[in-house]
């Protein structure tokens, strides 16, 4: 089945573990407390059912120094966030123009 034809049928795309989340928010009725509250532990979705895959490994400090960067940057935070604005420099042009 195409991407197009999904859309027509009106599916969004989403991530895999939203899929899972959406599904059991749908069997619960649309109760995020009831999907916590789930006792159906035989089901294959009941693992996921808070939308986060509980089978992913932890992050390693690599990634999670590079997560930390990422939302530092996202922040306009820079690594030297903290330590005041960036020296200027004079540009070779100064004058000139
Ligand atoms: S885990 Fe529970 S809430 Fe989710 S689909 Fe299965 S029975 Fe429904």
């Amino acid at each position: 089945m195409s991407r197009a034809e999904l859309e027509a049928l009106g599916h969004q795309q989403m991530a895999p573990m939203q899929m899972i989340r959406a599904k059991c928010l749908d069997c619960c009725a649309g109760s995020a407390d009831e999907v916590r509250k789930c006792v159906a532990i035989t089901c294959p979705s009941w693992p996921a059912r808070m939308g986060s895959n509980p089978w992913r490994a932890p992050p390693s400090e690599a990634q999670r120094e590079a997560a930390r960067r990422a939302a530092a940057r996202l922040h306009g935070k820079g690594v030297d966030a903290g330590r005041g604005p960036a020296p200027r420099v004079a540009s070779p042009l100064a004058g000139r123009e």
